[in-house]
């Protein structure tokens, strides 16, 4: 293994604290849950969204702006229009808020709007995208690429690391394999691994891992009881009518009910999930009030 210098574990109780905000920090013994759309198709949906997981709670939220999409005619995301509803879900309920970056000049616009830089699994190996968010000042969601070794899944954090931010989370989100009932593999052995190599918070995504709805929960229990810091799950209003990744969306009442059924998990490895995150949350509309 290439040797990582600043990823590498040095001793037993060497773990990295990732603050996302006041209140919600990665790799301490409160989980990080982290739920919202694949893409962010309108401030009616995101205000609802937060509305629902309020209900949870979940600790932040998701949602892309810009989409990394295989056909070139797809939905591309709302770009900077949806950071503004980001921002503006993020200061009204007081919740922190991740976005997926794929470019270098994305990087200014979307650390004045958001808390937290999600690199996707097709950036993993962007070397020059990793040195800028170096030096980004936000911390960095790292995801797993496609089919990259757990070696160069840490060097790539290595690459953040060494470029002055010390705020990465790695996330595993699936792997390539043979078998296409599910449209990736979840590795849930590379989560145990990364945790005894690493010292950095490892959360994992089973929507992408799985890619249908009714394999996300036993999943996301089986994460967290393995030892992971956090889950990234998305979930729609209407998941049937998604924009993107329909089939793996949760609704927003499953959602729910998964972070209630997460706790006893938790509670089994010595985690918990806060229970005080909903103060934060306000009732009424905001970006869509007439
Ligand atoms: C996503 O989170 O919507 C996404 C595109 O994830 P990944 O990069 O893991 O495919
Ligand atoms: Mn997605």
């Amino acid at each position: 293994m290439n040797s990582a210098k600043l990823a590498a574990k040095s001793h037993p109780d060497h773990q990295t604290i990732v603050n996302l905000s006041e209140k919600v920090a990665f790799g301490g013994t409160e989980l990080v849950i982290i739920g919202g759309p694949c893409a962010v198709e309108s401030a009616q949906q995101m205000e609802t969204v937060a509305q629902k997981l309020s209900a949870a709670p979940v600790q932040a939220l998701r949602g892309g702006v810009y989409k990394p999409r295989t056909s070139p005619y797809a939905f591309q995301g709302m770009g900077e229009d949806g950071l503004e509803v980001l921002a503006k879900v993020q200061s009204y309920y007081n919740i922190p808020v991740v976005t997926e970056v794929m470019s270098i000049s994305q990087i200014e616009g979307i650390t004045t709007h958001v808390d937290m830089l999600q690199l996707g699994s097709r950036n993993m190996q962007n070397f020059d995208l990793l040195k800028a968010l170096g030096q980004a000042g936000k911390p960095i969601l790292l995801k797993r690429g496609l089919a990259a070794t757990i070696e160069e899944f840490v060097m790539a954090a290595e690459y953040i690391l060494s470029h002055g931010n010390p705020d990465v989370v790695l996330c595993e989100r699936g792997i390539r394999s043979f078998d296409n009932y599910t449209r990736n593999v979840l590795d849930l052995g590379a989560v145990v691994a990364l945790k005894q190599i690493t010292h950095l918070p490892v959360i994992v995504d089973p929507s992408h891992a799985v890619g249908k709805r009714e394999l996300v929960a036993p999943l996301a229990k089986a994460a967290i009881a393995c030892g992971a810091d956090g889950l990234i799950i998305e979930c729609h209003p209407e998941p049937e009518k998604s924009v993107s990744d329909a089939r793996q969306a949760l609704s927003l009442e499953d959602m729910v009910n998964l972070v209630h059924s997460l706790k006893p998990v938790a509670a089994s490895v010595g985690r918990r999930i806060s229970e005080d995150m909903g103060a934060g949350f306000k009732p009424a509309p905001l970006c869509c009030a007439a």
